[in-house]
């Protein structure tokens, strides 16, 4: 006889009614919501709302994916060659290094990993989406630090670590919120873990920072042998359609990430379309400096509507938080931005209905949505 001994044999009733089950922690998870690039009545809206680089993408990458586009061709499954542009530009070690479908792809083999049903995974509240997503799809429990004024408070994740904790994600800056912590507390709440807890640190605003902003996570990365980083082709290099991602961190680590990613992870016209970028700096450069100059800018415009309530959450990204806490409310605002032709993003299922995260665009695009708001709480006072 083949096969394990039989229970006693269902119904035929019950085996017509019967279906494949969800794991009961899959059933547990909301799917991740993208930012809107229409309206509800199906306008197209000039998106801000998905963290896009309104430069758009550096032109060499542009040309190099182009000429690499061979749809027939399996990709090179380890990505030797933007794996050594990486470690080139970063100073690091290619066999420290691995590339994903995206950092989206790295966060969820982060968690699926090193933990499982039974163990927590902890992140601050306002953090990542992706973050409660990755860690109910592999069984584990999210444990969610409660937030100081909307930022990372290190003594809060530090507390909420137990004898259970595996993972902890800190996303730095953070999305949706903009908050950046320092190389010192980073180093803080590093030093503050037991040595088999992996420290996740998503970097994928990283290159919006000046270097002297430098939060040190690469170093820790570097240094230590529970210490992840992870990366994106997404944000400042306009990359978001290839879905490219990166990590570094100990052998011991990227060894796992290799073990259960998927093969042939980052596409081919995705590869070559990276490997230009990196080697583009100057594109980099471009784009962070129109981005710190329009986000002071915006800044300073939603902090002078301080009167009606809005208030900026000060941001190291290419987007700005903006609280609503007076007669406007953020959903009138949202209403109003629509209206004009805009996408933001309005976040009520992240605990954020007093407040939209509006993506950094040109100028111009800017200048209106400053006008918008302003005369939306005039109109509301
Ligand atoms: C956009 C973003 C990512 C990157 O996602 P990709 O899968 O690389 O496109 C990762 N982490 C945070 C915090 C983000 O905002």
């Amino acid at each position: 006889m083949t096969g394990r001994p039989s229970d006693p044999s269902p119904t035929p009733e019950a085996q017509a009614s019967a279906q494949p089950r969800p794991k009961p922690w899959i059933e547990g998870i909301h799917a991740y919501v993208p930012g809107k690039s229409a309206s509800d009545d199906g306008r197209p809206l000039i998106k801000l709302s998905a963290n896009e680089n309104p430069l758009g993408t550096s032109t060499l990458a542009i040309a190099a994916r182009r000429e690499a586009n061979r749809p027939s061709a399996y990709p090179d499954p380890d990505s030797r060659e933007l794996r050594s542009a990486l470690a080139e530009l970063h100073g690091l070690d290619p066999t420290r290094i691995a590339c994903g479908t995206g950092s989206d792809e790295i966060l969820n083999l982060a968690a699926q990993g090193f933990a499982g049903p039974g163990d927590e995974v902890v992140y601050v509240r306002y953090g990542f989406a992706v973050y409660d997503i990755a860690a109910r799809r592999c069984g584990a429990e999210p444990v969610v630090a409660p937030d100081r004024d909307y930022g990372t408070d290190v003594d809060a994740l530090l507390a909420c670590v137990t004898e259970r904790t595996r993972v902890v994600f800190v996303a730095n800056p953070n999305n949706p919120t903009g908050s950046y912590i320092d190389a010192a507390e980073l180093a803080r709440l590093h030093a503050g873990l037991r040595s088999d807890v992996l420290l996740v640190i998503d970097q994928a605003y990283g290159e919006y920072l000046s270097d002297e902003k430098d939060d040190g996570g690469l170093a820790l990365a570097a240094a230590h042998d529970n210490v992840l980083v992870t990366r994106t082709f997404s944000k400042i290099y306009g990359l978001a359609g290839d879905r490219v991602g990166w990590a570094t961190g100990a052998p011991g680590l990227i060894d796992v990430i290799n073990r259960i990613r998927g093969p042939f992870n980052v596409g081919i016209s995705g590869q070559a379309a990276a490997v230009a970028a990196v080697r583009d700096q100057d594109f980099v450069r471009a784009s962070r400096d129109h981005n710190s100059a329009e986000r002071a800018r915006f800044t300073a415009a939603m902090a002078a509507l301080g009167n009606h309530g809005i208030r900026p959450v000060p941001s190291k990204a290419n987007f700005v938080l903006v609280l609503f806490e007076g007669t406007l409310s953020a959903k009138s605002a949202l209403d109003a931005l629509t209206e004009a032709g805009y996408a933001v993003r309005h976040l009520p299922g992240q605990g954020l209905p007093n407040a939209l995260r509006i993506t950094i665009g040109t100028a111009a695009q800017m200048d209106e949505v400053t006008q918008v708001i302003q005369r939306a709480a005039e109109a509301a006072s």
